[in-house]
């Protein structure tokens, strides 16, 4: 039991560790073993938190002593707690959850704590033992849980040529119930003698290749890191072309992932081009994006809005808009995607708000077809140009979270008018805005699905047209407003 001590001392009474689903355990026997502490700015005496857009890391040691010294990052992310069967709900399995669900995959998100919670570390810094930050000594690290069945050869691929000995350990479905079996997520030790800077470099940049899903994402900037915290280790790693590959073609910066697939691992390789851009690139010439928070604000302040939230707020550009009107007395954004939330609390600059502006205003880690209770007692819901990233099966779970669990006088759905499309330059005929668009509907199919809304849940809905309109395929986003 990793917890017991800290648990044991009072340190860490909210939880166990069975309740934490993903972590990462950093342990070292260089003596004086309690240094690792300088080297992770993390003293060992107590609990440390970084506060993420997604939940929290918690940090703190189990084991510190003179011989053996450990650090355990714990993430405290909601949505797994809906894997455990907490908050699951009827007629769903538990895998199911998994299986659907990978915007949730710990990969992602353990990547993202581990550089924002170990930065100075990762980076080879240390304060006070620079020397020891340099030098390579004995390092265990514990992952768990890893999604990688049928991949066990694949971490040792990893793995192996940077020098560490690999242990793979099944992790069972639930441990009150051994009976069940076995799950298809690992617990994955590494042992190996190197600097604790190469050690975090190696599991950032590997997890997520461990990772077989799509994490569509993480944008550009992702690259400039694979190259930085790659840097040399990457160019001589037997495995470097299906790590760059890997790692880049998860849906990551397409442009930049040419670059470096071309220039710098010489593999060519047509990758496509950034879904975000490519859409930004069609719509360019009428600056629709813009014009789509314009006529957003302008219609939640003419329905006397005080109290709005913005689901799928993406990288925050709505919430920037409508923190500039005093009307709106509570603004809310939700977003699934970890690396946008950052995005949008960096592009608000939430740390550096007024407290009075900072009361304002939160950005959440959510899924829209999940209930979720903060999402009650609001105005008005927003959701735009995110319908069509949503599968179309899963539209009917979203429609009972928001108009029949949440139920807010108002909600505004944009979404792209598929019959426009062939007014675009380089678009050819059944081609989607974007590559992780599920669907484009006409005007027609999206008046259907509103008609329908509006029967289940009592509502009645109008339609705006954003954009200049076209004669025979009318706007080029369409808009639903709901009214209770
Ligand atoms: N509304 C924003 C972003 C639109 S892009 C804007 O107009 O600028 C669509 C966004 O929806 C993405 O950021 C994506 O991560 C998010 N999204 C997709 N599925 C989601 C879900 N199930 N729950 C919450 N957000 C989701």
């Amino acid at each position: 039991m990793l917890l017991k001590p800290a648990i044991a001392t009072g340190l860490y009474p909210q939880k166990t560790q069975k309740e934490y689903n993903v972590y990462l355990s950093i342990s070292t026997t260089h003596q004086p073993a309690t240094d690792l502490g300088f080297l992770l700015h993390k003293n060992p005496s107590n609990v440390h938190e970084t506060s993420l857009s997604f939940g929290r890391a918690v940090i703190f040691y189990p084991e510190a002593t003179e011989k053996k010294c450990t650090a355990s990052l714990m993430l405290d992310i909601d949505p797994i707690d809906l894997v455990r069967g907490r908050k699951g709900r009827e007629g769903e399995s538990l895998l199911d959850h998994y299986v659907n669900d990978r915007p949730y995959a710990a990969s992602s998100f353990l990547s993202v704590a581990l550089a924002r919670s170990y930065r100075e570390a990762l980076n080879g810094t240390s304060k006070q033992r620079q020397e020891l930050a340099d030098t390579e000594i004995p390092l265990e690290a514990t992952l768990s849980p890893l999604p990688c069945r049928g991949r066990e050869e694949l971490a040792c691929r990893l793995f192996e040529p940077l020098g560490y000995k690999l242990q793979l350990e099944s992790v069972l479905l639930d441990d009150n119930y051994p009976e069940w079996g076995k799950s298809a997520y690992k617990t994955l030790k590494l042992k190996s003698i190197c600097k604790l800077s190469d050690l975090l470099t190696h599991l950032y940049v590997l997890i997520p290749v461990l990772d077989n899903q799509k994490h569509y994402w993480i944008g550009s900037d992702e690259v400039d890191k694979l190259i930085e915290k790659g840097g040399q280790w990457l160019e001589e790693h037997p495995e470097r072309d299906l790590i760059a590959t890997r790692y880049l073609k998860r849906g990551f910066s397409a442009r930049a992932t040419k670059k470096i697939l071309d220039e710098r691992f010489g593999i060519t390789d047509e990758p496509e081009e950034n879904p975000d851009e490519e859409e930004e690139k069609l719509e360019k010439p009428i600056r629709l994006n813009d014009l789509r928070y314009e006529v957003v604000t302008d219609t939640l302040l003419k329905e006397n809005v005080r109290k709005v939230v913005d689901l799928g707020c993406g990288e925050g550009k709505l919430l920037k808009r409508l923190i500039q009107e005093r009307q709106f007395e509570r603004i809310v954004g939700v977003e699934v995607s970890p690396i946008s939330l950052e995005r949008a609390e960096r592009r608000l600059n939430l740390d550096n708000m007024s407290p009075t502006q900072r009361d304002r205003i939160d950005i959440l880690h959510g899924s829209l077809v999940y209930e979720d209770n903060r999402l009650e007692g609001f105005d008005a819901l927003t959701l735009i140009e995110v319908i069509e990233h949503v599968d179309e099966e899963r539209l009917d779970a979203l429609e009972r979270v928001i108009f029949g669990q949440a139920a807010p006088p108002r909600v505004l759905v944009s979404t792209p008018n598929r019959e426009f499309n062939v007014t675009f330059e380089n678009m050819t005929p059944g081609m989607l805005r974007h590559v992780d668009h599920r669907f484009e509907w006409t005007r027609a199919e999206f008046q259907d699905w509103a008609n329908g809304v509006c029967e289940r849940h009592g509502y009645k809905v109008s339609m705006i047209g954003i954009g200049e309109v076209h004669e025979e395929y009318g706007a080029p986003t369409q808009m639903a407003v709901f009214k209770r």
